[in-house]
């Protein structure tokens, strides 16, 4: 029973992790003992995050830069982990972009195949490239980061809105296939979050949108996120997988 509500000693790949919701899940795994692994492709970003989150935060955090939107990307990812550890305990799929879109825009075709590759292909091949590696772990983890637009939807946002649909899909599908291993898969779903990929939104429309929209009036921050991650994660979470958990402040249950 020691240590089954900590991840103290346990080993993390975050993606996305130089920043926003990635970094703090990053954070949070540290302050709880883990080693951590953060990702994204701006390589400076990421040693820069890893260093400032070791200093702030305790423990190790370790940089490697790589695209999860191509195979190459991942392999390399993988193959730089395996090469330092012997086992992957915890992995999270969070690395994002959002490219909204209309379905008759000329370049369509585009926006699709960059929004799934990161956000949709890029989970699957990632957790089948880390699989061999996860298995090795007495507690296994994997998070898939959707968002409430994988239980909703917003116009202009079809390769976006598809591609989370699509992830609490392969979540409920991998927990049932991977059951059998021990290895549990879950799923959050973040509503409106203080990050980059919100920030050029004005405060005045954020306030709006607040206001008429999520029960608690405002949008979450990424440590908020971070901390229902960190629970999918502990030992003793061993008994939930194929959840899908929305952390949106109200945002999806609000009819009115
Ligand atoms: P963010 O601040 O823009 O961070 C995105 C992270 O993903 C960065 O580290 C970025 O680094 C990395 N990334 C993007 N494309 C990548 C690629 N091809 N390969 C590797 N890394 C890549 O966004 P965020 O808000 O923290 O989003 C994190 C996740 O939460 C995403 O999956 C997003 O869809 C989801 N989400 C966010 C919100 C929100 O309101 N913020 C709401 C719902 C869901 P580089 O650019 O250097 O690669």
């Amino acid at each position: 029973m020691k240590d089954i509500f900590s991840i103290k000693g346990k080993v993390a790949l975050v993606t996305g992790g130089s920043r926003g919701i990635g970094s703090m899940i990053a954070a949070g795994f540290l302050s709880s003992g883990a080693k951590v692994y953060i990702s994204s492709r701006k390589a400076d970003a990421c040693d820069e995050t890893a260093k400032k989150l070791s200093e702030e935060y305790g423990g190790e955090c370790i940089s490697i830069p790589a695209d999860v939107s191509n195979v190459e990307g991942i392999e390399a990812l993988a193959d730089a982990i395996k090469a330092k550890e012997d086992k992957l305990d915890i992995l999270i799929n969070n690395a994002g972009i959002a490219l909204p879109t209309s379905i008759d825009n000329d370049d369509f075709e585009v926006y699709w195949d960059k929004t799934h590759n990161v956000l949709l292909k890029g989970q699957a091949i990632l957790i089948r490239e880390c699989l061999p590696f996860i298995e090795k772990s007495n507690t296994p983890r994997i998070v898939n980061i959707s968002s409430t637009e994988g239980l909703g939807a917003s116009p202009m946002h079809s390769p976006y809105t598809s591609a989370k649909h699509g992830v609490i899909g392969l979540t409920r599908s991998l927990a049932v296939e991977l059951g059998k291993k021990g290895i549990t898969v879950n799923c959050i779903c973040p509503g409106p979050i203080n990050t980059a990929m919100t920030e050029k939104i004005p405060d005045k429309d954020k306030e709006i949108y607040s206001k008429r929209r999520v029960p608690l009036r405002r949008y979450g921050d990424p440590e908020e996120v971070a901390h229902a991650t960190l629970n999918f994660c502990l030992p003793s979470s061993s008994f939930i997988t194929g959840a899908v958990l929305a952390v949106d402040g109200g945002l999806t249950i609000k009819r009115a």
